[in-house]
């Protein structure tokens, strides 16, 4: 039984992990990375594990970030024996994210996403089986158990169990609650024998990279002013956490009243959101189509060049703002996460390479392999 990181081991991003357990073939996410070779290396583990994508037999996806799903439709249409697993969220959000993805969005990334095709992504999102939390299934020998992660709506651990031994893999996941996804969530006494945990925040400090009051600070003191805002967010699904932040603070009267538009492609994400239950659109946040210019307004957009924004800016006062924040578990909650499994041993992955320290535990690098 071992682990080989095929991508994301010692870097963020490009999340790919291949898990030998007796000889069932399991792939862990497969996400690509931001910039030059986008995709974990494939070929290495053709060359070196199995004779082609094909005789993978399980993959499992976590959550529809692009750093776990952008090679998904390209591992999906070659690997036609496996049996794919995710929620039914992460199916729902992994097609939208991946149609954006090969729309492009312009001012963003550098990167080309011409490596998309349509009928790989259609296919991709056919075959992914969409599992509830907690339910336990079986493949061959190993039985498997997923759990809510927090993070996104979707996102989830899975738990595998062989012969007695636990194996955890956590994918990402938080460990506060937000307005929309909660803590992750897992049996009280869960104990796993290996953990193979996302360790972004394992050694330094995570946690909101934007501090929220400073931005109702600025967004008030603007909008007291007489401009409109425009709100860049870039990462959509967090943006969505912050949508409901606004709301909840007009609710309350700490920001100044105002309405919040949301650009077309942060409905699209909404709509999906609607879709799964969650409420997004309120009194106070409705789709930009449906602007009143002549009271305060706010737009959150992903792309502050849209069309929409730059009509906008022909005649009213806009004042473009950006935020970022984030969502992963903090290093407190990490630690007390990993204390509360007592692992035997703890792999980490989806860390930047200058962030170990801990040598109680094993931070994997890309093509190496770990035994079990
Ligand atoms: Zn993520
Ligand atoms: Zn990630």
């Amino acid at each position: 039984m071992f682990l080989v990181p095929i991508g994301g081991g010692n870097e963020i991003g490009a999340s790919c992990y291949y898990l030998n357990l007796d000889g069932v073939n399991i792939l862990l996410d497969c996400g690509v990375r931001y910039g030059q070779l986008p995709y974990p290396d494939y070929q290495y583990l053709t060359k070196n594990y199995i004779d082609g994508l094909w005789e993978l037999d399980m993959i499992f996806i976590s959550h529809a970030h692009y750093d776990h799903i952008g090679s998904f439709p390209y591992v999906a249409s070659r690997a036609n024996r496996a049996s794919v697993y995710s929620t039914l969220a992460t199916k729902k959000l992994t097609n939208l994210q991946l149609y954006l993805f090969k729309k492009g969005l312009p001012n963003l990334f550098s990167t080309s996403f011409n490596h998309l095709k349509e009928l790989e992504i259609l296919n991709a999102i056919d075959v992914m089986n969409p599992i509830p939390y907690l339910k336990s299934f079986k493949y061959k020998n190993l039985s498997f158990q997923i759990f809510d992660a927090g993070h996104v709506p979707g996102a989830a651990m899975i738990l595998i169990e062989k012969d007695g031994k636990k194996i955890l893999y956590t994918g990402d996941f938080s460990d506060k609650d937000y307005l929309i996804t909660t803590s992750y969530n897992i049996p009280t006494d869960l104990k796993v024998d290996i953990l193979i945990v996302s360790g972004t925040y394992l050694n330094k400090s995570g946690g909101n990279k934007h501090d929220f009051n400073d931005l109702i600070n600025e967004m008030n003191c603007k909008l007291r002013e007489g401009f409109n805002i425009v709100l860049n967010y870039r990462h959509l699904t967090k943006g969505i956490e912050l949508i409901k932040l606004l709301d909840k603070n007009i609710e309350k009267g700490n920001l100044y009243p105002c309405k919040v538009y949301l650009d077309e492609s942060v409905c699209n994400v909404v709509d999906v959101y609607e879709d799964l239950d969650y409420c997004v659109y309120s009194r106070n946040v409705q789709p930009i189509s449906s602007i009143n210019v002549n009271e305060p307004y706010v737009i959150v957009s992903d792309d502050t060049h849209s069309q929409m924004v730059q009509y906008l800016q022909g005649y009213s006062n806009i004042y473009k703002m950006h935020t970022d924040y984030s969502l992963h578990c903090s290093t407190k909650g990490l630690h007390e996460f990993i204390n509360r499994l007592s692992p035997e041993k703890v792999f980490v992955v989806h860390y930047e390479d200058d962030m170990k320290f801990h040598s109680e535990f094993i931070y994997t690098e890309n093509k190496i392999l770990y035994k079990l």
